[in-house]
């Protein structure tokens, strides 16, 4: 059922109590909400938005910058129905295994799950996100190396945009109350700040409180808004939620997204290759993990890019012609063997890198929030190693040639041009085994409250090089399946 919380009327919540408050209708959120009710359970859904992108409700989104530059706010993800999934580009890697693990290099890493409590949702995640089955790469690159192994993304296409995908299954269901308009605005707890007891929203054009109850709660708000929830939730707690170590907020990570060069093979790209590096490499060098991209930047940015490039004609000209005119900056005669090198990259944990409250506050009274992004050390050592190591096997191995950018073969500091982040907003509310060093525990609940959830990639205790949302959608079904144990129907 979907209603719209401007049109609440008393009998929708007064002795109602769900068995789980799921807030925010991106991935994680509509994934969770799914899940909950197919094991039977009831499922308040509350979405801040509406059906449409509206201003009023993305000016909420607004805050500052710090640090290295960074994209507005507002501008880096979506407030409505969907979330972010209105705009994302349905790129999709799972984790690998040793992003599970703990490393010297990135003190503090390592999850308390491994990819084998995620496999089991592998299945479900490819057919919620429209994906194609896994398949091997082409045999451009050598095989046999012990530095790099070649990968293959793949892309939901259609590209699943989640209010669109299941808007008619979500106004079908007996089970989940969508409710549309209804902004999240503090969370009660009990006596002991033991629990959380209500969930109060506003709507936009009523002064009036609401008030949910459930048996339990799940944020899934995006990587940006769930600490924000958390630390301005003040009302009883004066350091918010979930926030006795002054952990809410901190350990934010993107992914350094940079062009890393030029790239002439000798044979032809017809896939999006990505070079990552193997675990005895990133051990070696004390970089974290990366996926270089080969092949043709204005394709893959494309709308509807599936991995494979416009076949081109056969090319009749030698490789040694070929590389002097683009060593010239000349037009080539093959474009199917001259590209573009580019890399996303992990980044190291600091507790630096973070989303804090500013003095300024919404209509609602909220603080808004500053996202301070920096790169440490290492992660310059991993784009450097990244691409001068990529550069190195195509020359040593003479199956091509990078012409490394000059600011990473000098080891400077990127200028905005030259390195971006990839909108992906993670490791706020981090995972940890143990609550002296994250927000939530195995389970996604936050270590201090009984009956307190968070959905999405602020859980991510490290990032890897993969895009977010496939391990998102994974972590919501697995949530989901532990969510309906916990409240007794499992
Ligand atoms: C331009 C762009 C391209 C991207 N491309 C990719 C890609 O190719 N691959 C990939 O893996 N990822 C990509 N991403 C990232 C991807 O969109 C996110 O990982 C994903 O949407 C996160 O899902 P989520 O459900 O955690 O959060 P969101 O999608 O951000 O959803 C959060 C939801 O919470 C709601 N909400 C917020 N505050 C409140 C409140 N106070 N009360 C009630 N509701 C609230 C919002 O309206 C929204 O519906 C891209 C992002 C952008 C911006």
């Amino acid at each position: 059922m979907i209603l719209d919380a401007e049109a609440r009327e008393e009998s929708w919540f007064g002795d109602r109590v769900f068995d789980v408050c799921v807030v925010g209708t991106g991935p994680a959120g509509v994934t969770l909400a799914r899940r909950l009710a197919a094991k039977g359970l009831s499922v308040g859904l509350f979405e801040a938005g509406g059906e449409a992108p509206d201003p009023e409700s993305q000016a909420l989104y607004e805050g500052a910058t710090a640090g290295q530059p960074y994209y507005p706010l507002d501008a880096t993800r979506l407030r409505y129905f969907g979330g972010s999934s209105n705009h994302w580009g349905g790129w999709t890697r799972p984790l690998d295994e040793y992003d599970f693990a703990p490393k010297a290099h990135n003190p503090l890493s390592g999850w308390p799950i491994g990819k084998g409590d995620l496999r089991p949702y592998a299945a479900e995640a490819d057919e919620i996100l429209n994906l194609p089955a896994d398949r091997q790469p082409p045999d451009i690159l050598p095989k046999d190396h012990a530095t790099l192994v070649p990968r293959l993304f793949r892309f939901s296409r259609p590209v699943t945009r989640f209010g669109e995908k299941y808007r008619a299954e979500l106004a079908a269901s007996e089970r989940i109350r969508l409710h549309f308009n209804a902004n999240l605005v503090d969370l009660r707890v009990n006596d002991a700040a033991s629990a959380v007891t209500e969930a109060l929203f506003r709507s936009y054009k009523r002064n009036d409180l609401f008030a949910v109850r459930a048996r339990a709660y799940a944020l899934c708000l995006g990587g940006l808004e769930n600490p924000r929830a958390l630390l301005n939730a003040t009302s009883q707690v004066g350091k918010g939620l979930g926030n006795e170590r002054d952990l809410v907020g901190r350990y934010f990570l993107e992914h350094p997204h940079a062009p890393a060069g030029r790239i002439v093979l000798r044979q032809p790209m017809t896939w999006m290759i990505v070079c990552s590096p193997t675990p005895d490499f990133m051990d070696r060098e004390k970089v974290l993990n990366f996926g270089v991209r080969l092949g043709h930047f204005d394709e893959w940015n494309g709308g509807d890019f599936t991995g494979a490039f416009a076949p081109q004609p056969e090319c009749r000209t030698d490789f040694d012609r070929l590389l002097a005119a683009e060593m010239k900056g000349a037009p080539t005669a093959c474009p199917a063997h001259v590209g573009d090198a580019f890399i996303a990259c992990e980044q190291s944990l600091s507790p630096d890198n973070r989303v804090r409250l500013t003095g300024e506050r919404d209509r609602f009274g909220l603080r808004r929030i500053e996202l301070d992004w920096r790169l440490s050390e290492t992660d310059m050592h991993t784009l450097r190693t990244a691409a001068m190591t990529v550069g190195g096997l195509l020359a040593e191995r003479d199956v091509g040639r990078l012409k490394v950018a000059d600011w990473l073969a000098e080891g400077q500091a990127p200028t905005a041009d030259q390195l971006w982040g990839g909108n992906h907003h993670m490791g706020t509310t981090r995972m940890s085994a143990d609550a002296s060093a994250g927000v939530v525990d195995a389970n996604l609940k936050v270590h201090s409250l009984a009956n307190l959830y968070v959905g999405g990639s602020s859980v991510f205790a490290t990032s890897g090089h993969a895009n977010p949302t496939y391990t998102i959608v994974q972590l919501s079904l697995r949530l989901g399946d532990h969510l309906a144990g916990v409240v007794g129907r499992g």
